[in-house]
């Protein structure tokens, strides 16, 4: 474990991290937008939560990435799985954010918890072309993480562990680290 995340952190500390993330940003918007968010100079911060592996502000506008996914040391984040895995699962909470970013800067829709009828409707366009299946409202919530294959993550997303074992929800998971839940102040 303690040499895949020196490998990680040597390979990719944050500002490395922040081009590609940026790279990734710039291909998402160019595939599933149009082109139409506008560009954001840094994505790799904390959410106001900890637990939130990332998140969109509605006031600020900013998407945010939490850094500790780079590292494998926030909670969500199986720190044995491959590295491969780990970057899969910060892309799909991107492209997440990015759905939310879109509906309120793009199409000026603010909805009330933010996956309404518009964000879903993006969510099918984006699930048709990724040839991604959604079965329930859990999925929109998720989405695309909910509906990715089994194994796609390579066992880096805490929660999809949680639903192969049966259970939808990752709190009935131990984190020896760190006690849940815990919020930092808003
Ligand atoms: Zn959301």
């Amino acid at each position: 474990m303690a040499e895949l995340f020196d490998e990680l952190q040597e390979q990719c500390d944050e500002f490395e991290f922040e081009k590609i993330l940026q790279e990734k940003f710039d291909s998402y918007n160019r595939e599933f937008f149009d082109g139409k968010i506008a560009k954001q100079d840094k994505l790799l911060e904390q959410p106001k939560v900890w637990t939130w592996s990332a998140s969109y502000n509605f006031e600020s506008h900013r998407i945010k990435i939490h850094p500790e996914l780079i590292t494998g040391s926030h909670y969500s984040i199986n720190p044995e799985a491959p590295i491969k895995g780990i970057e899969l699962y910060i892309f799909d909470s991107l492209l997440h954010e990015m759905i939310h970013k879109y509906c309120v800067e793009v199409l000026d829709v603010k909805e009330n918890d933010g996956h309404g009828p518009e964000f879903e409707k993006k969510c099918y366009e984006i699930a048709e072309t990724l040839m991604l299946e959604i079965i329930d409202e859990k999925d929109i919530e998720c989405f695309p993480l909910n509906s990715r294959p089994k194994y796609y993550y390579m066992g880096a997303w805490r929660t999809q562990i949680a639903r192969m074992v049966g259970s939808r929800s990752w709190a009935s998971l131990t984190f020896p680290d760190k006690t849940y839940p815990k919020q930092l102040g808003s």
